[in-house]
C-alpha cells in the first residue's frame, strides 16, 4: 500500500473541508472528530492539521503538544459516554493496520461488557445519534 500524499489523503481532505466530519475539538495545530466506524460509540480520533505519514516522522515537539488534545478529548469521552475504561490507540504501517497514512491517535471508550476492539458497520450509529453524540462532546470540550 502506498502512504497517501497530502492531496489524496482522507484526513487531510477533512481538514481542508473537502469531506465532512463530526468534529469535537480543534485548535491550531490539531483536530478530533468522531470515527466513522466506531468500536464503541463516542471513539474519536485526533490527528495533526499537518500532514505526517505516522508517528515516526513527527517533529518531536508536535508530538509533544499532541499529548494534550488527547488527554483533553480522552477525559471528555470518558465523562460523555460514561464508559468504564478507554484504550489509547495509534497504528504505523499496514502491517499494524494503519489505514490512513496521517498520524491519528484512536480514543475509544471501552465498557465491561465488550466483546473486544472490532471496528463496528458504518449504519450502526444513526446519523442523529452521531451528531447527537458529537454535540455532547464538543460541549465538554468548551
Ligand atoms: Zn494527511
Amino acid at each position: 500500500m502506498t502512504p497517501d500524499t497530502p492531496e489524496d489523503c482522507v484526513f487531510c481532505r477533512i481538514i481542508r473541508g473537502d469531506l465532512p466530519c463530526e468534529k469535537v475539538f480543534e485548535n491550531e495545530d490539531f483536530l478530533a472528530f468522531l470515527d466513522l466506524r466506531p468500536v464503541n460509540p463516542g471513539h474519536t480520533l485526533v490527528i495533526p492539521k499537518q500532514h505526517y505519514p505516522d508517528y515516526l516522522s513527527m517533529p518531536p515537539e508536535l508530538l509533544c503538544a499532541f499529548a494534550e488534545p488527547v488527554q483533553r478529548v480522552a477525559a471528555a469521552v470518558m465523562d460523555v459516554t460514561e464508559s468504564d475504561g478507554w484504550n489509547l490507540l495509534q497504528n504505523n504501517g499496514a502491517a499494524a493496520k494503519q489505514v490512513v497514512f496521517h498520524v491519528h491517535f484512536h480514543v475509544i471508550p471501552r465498557n465491561w461488557a465488550d466483546d473486544g476492539l472490532k471496528k463496528s458497520p458504518r449504519e450502526e450509529l444513526t446519523r442523529e445519534e452521531t451528531k447527537d453524540l458529537g454535540k455532547r462532546l464538543r460541549a465538554a470540550l468548551e
